[in-house]
């Protein structure tokens, strides 16, 4: 009887722990499946530079305007995932220009029109997606450009998406706050141009073209983005850091 009871006891406890683990294991799957996804509510503009006639560079074929479409695609893909509303700038080989005949200042008003999107879907964060290339071929490694003068929030944003595309192209490519761009010049929102990887270095460049190597790239900015959005909301800055409208100079683009 005691052996019997004893036994019913260990049955019930065993029974006690084994419901006691399943819910503790469920627990963190409930509560996943209910929390908001991090980066719901950021409109993120992924722009695949270049685009029609403006190739951007071009080595051995490969012609930097296809390169960053593929992967502008995916990291596009990435970021839905994690809850972002993603407006692309371009989803094909494609001005976002479309008049005829082409303008002189083509280049110009294709970057207009890039900045003007941003301010249309009142965008959060803007990523602009190229290749690099160098005359020496041995330079390799991903680069962030966050323009001249960056605030504290594109500083952040610049610093996050480095290290994270540091990590996976390895190289000691630091973020640049020196490099005067249009796009960064004249985007007021958290902006940053990536470059993925220089064509001109052979190993980088068949990396890049690798699709599980573009969906790592992917990823890489998913995390960026993601640790800027903590980031942002731990310096308590308002989501929205709007500045005062800069007037378009007449300026070549870069
Ligand atoms: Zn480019």
């Amino acid at each position: 009887m005691l052996m019997w009871y004893t036994l019913e006891s260990m049955q019930q406890y065993l029974l006690g722990i084994a419901t006691f683990l399943t819910i503790l294991g469920m627990v963190p799957t409930t509560l996943a499946a209910r929390a908001r996804p991090e980066l719901q509510g950021q409109v993120v503009i992924v722009d695949a530079g270049h685009g029609g006639r403006d190739f951007g560079a071009r080595v051995t074929g490969v012609d930097e305007k296809d390169l960053v479409l593929s992967i502008s695609r995916k990291t596009a893909a990435a970021l839905r995932g994690a809850g972002a509303k993603v407006v692309e700038t371009r989803r094909a080989d494609s001005n976002l220009i479309s008049r005829r005949p082409e303008p002189s200042n083509l280049q110009r008003m294709n970057l207009q029109a890039r900045v003007d999107l941003a301010a249309r879907n009142e965008a959060d964060i803007f990523l602009s997606i190229h290749a690099n290339k160098y005359s020496d071929s041995s330079v390799h490694g991903a680069q962030i450009f966050i323009g001249e003068n960056p605030d504290a929030e594109r500083q952040l944003l610049g610093t996050c998406l480095q290290a994270e595309m540091s990590a996976v192209s390895g190289g000691r490519r630091q973020l640049d706050m020196l490099r005067d761009l249009y796009l960064m010049r004249h985007l007021t929102i958290p902006a940053a141009l990536i470059e993925v990887g220089f064509m001109s270095n052979p190993a980088e460049r068949s990396r890049m073209l690798d699709p599980r190597y573009q969906d790592q790239v992917a990823q890489a900015v998913r995390r960026g983005v993601m640790c800027f959005v903590r980031g942002r909301s731990a310096l308590n800055l308002p989501p929205h850091q709007t500045k005062d409208p800069i007037a378009t100079p007449d300026v070549p683009p870069v």
